[in-house]
């Protein structure tokens, strides 16, 4: 019997986190972090391949910043995106997205500022680029110190800003291993723009701020095109550099944990070998014990030259096209903008060149495989 739960997307678990691990070395340029989710006494159930959503907090050093260029006390009654009636202060941390702003806000700046008069053309549907580009690396709170003369009322603001939304986490662990955990691998998201220190809102959520006193709210994401094959005698070619590796960790727990006869094969990669290979013990101990069968790592800072993963994908080419023609799956998890990309391309050489098709019975080829259901998704 499938057990009832209360919780969902629209009504989150206040889950406790009780694990927060650096994956990275303390010298990496990346901050990487393995999380563990308590879902005791939840009745939530997942499977492996599903994501988990996270409400964040917003950053309360940003929100009492926001409230003082604003003029607001922070106690005045303002609507939530639901209409309910709530302090601003705890809107903001809340309710509210508080870094992007939107393009209302944008426009309400500018006629509030003559200053900002530019700012006027950027919402316009032919202006996308000019406002993509002004977009990248400003918050709301950049406008807002660039035009001062732009007043508004606590109510008048919080209705030119969006809701904030959840953000989806690929889960690191299997049902079978932790039925009551949920793993986590996430990169902590920090850069410099404007001469400002910019956080993710999530990210650095989870890293800073969330203790076992401090509930997360969570629920599951089914990911029902990201399941492993259901017959375990299949082999999986896993392609997770980054972040993406974090379903992975969970397949090969949980094929690890179901017996299954199939081969596994995993690609991952990041900057440095000596500071990002994440779970580098594990995997290890899983390639000792037998369970991974193939390892290939591409670390691109590690050599002069840039190594990423299609690059170990076309040196492995003949034995990877003997594992597609086998009937193995193909799964490729994490950057969408340009490692799935660069990915599937590499797929495409790989097919045309071991199997002698030309490009268009290659693209026949990959296609095939997404139709049989064998190349598998989840990029972001
Ligand atoms: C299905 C799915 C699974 C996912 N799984 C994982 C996972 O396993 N691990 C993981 O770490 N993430 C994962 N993500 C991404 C995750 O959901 C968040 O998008 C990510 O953590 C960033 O959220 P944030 O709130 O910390 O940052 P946000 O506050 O959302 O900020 C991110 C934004 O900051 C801006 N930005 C970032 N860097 C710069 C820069 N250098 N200069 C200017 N602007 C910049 C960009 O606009 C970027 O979109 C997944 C996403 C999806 C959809």
């Amino acid at each position: 019997m499938i057990p009832v739960t209360p919780y969902s997307r629209k009504n989150p678990f206040p889950a406790t986190l009780r694990t927060n691990q650096k994956l990275t070395h303390p010298t990496s340029a990346k901050d990487t972090r393995h999380y563990e989710v308590s879902l005791a006494d939840s009745g939530l159930i997942y499977e492996v391949g599903d994501s988990l959503g996270v409400f964040p907090v917003n950053d309360p050093t940003l929100v009492e910043e926001l409230l003082e260029v604003l003029g607001f006390q922070g106690s005045e009654l303002v609507p939530d995106p639901n209409g309910e009636q709530r302090p601003i202060r705890e809107a903001l941390l809340r309710h509210y997205a508080i870094t992007e702003p939107s393009k209302q806000l944008l426009a309400a700046i500018a006629e509030r500022d003559l200053s900002a008069a530019h700012l006027a053309m950027l919402p316009a549907p032919e202006s996308k680029e000019h406002l993509e580009k002004y977009l990248w690396g400003r918050e709301v709170i950049d406008p807002l110190l660039d035009h001062p003369a732009a007043r508004f009322t606590p109510e008048e603001f919080v209705k030119l800003l969006r809701k904030l939304q959840p953000r989806l986490y690929s889960i690191a662990s299997s049902p079978k291993v932790h039925p009551q955990e949920i793993h986590l691998t996430v990169a902590t998201v920090q850069y410099e723009s404007l001469g400002r220190q910019r956080k993710g809102v999530c990210s650095t959520f989870l890293a800073h701020r969330v203790t076992e006193e401090i509930p997360v709210s969570v629920f599951i994401h089914s990911a029902k095109h990201f399941r492993l094959p259901e017959d375990h005698s299949r082999d999986i070619i896993m392609v997770g550099p980054g972040t993406g590796i974090a379903p992975f960790r969970a397949f090969l727990h949980d094929r690890r944990a179901s017996g299954a006869s199939g081969k596994h094969w995993l690609f991952f990669g990041d900057q440095r070998s000596e500071t990002d290979f994440l779970y580098r013990e594990e995997l290890k101990a899983f390639q000792k014990e037998g369970t991974l069968h193939r390892l290939d790592t591409a670390f691109s800072r590690d050599q002069t030259e840039k190594i990423y993963v299609q690059h170990r994908m076309r040196e492995n080419a003949k034995e990877l096209y003997t594992w597609l023609e086998e009937g193995a799956y193909f799964y490729v998890c994490g950057d969408a903008s340009r490692m799935a990309k660069d990915v599937e391309q590499m797929l495409h050489e790989v097919v045309a060149k071991q199997g002698g098709h030309s490009a268009e019975a290659a693209a026949a080829y990959v296609e095939a495989l997404k139709k049989e259901k064998r190349y598998r998704k989840d990029v972001y």
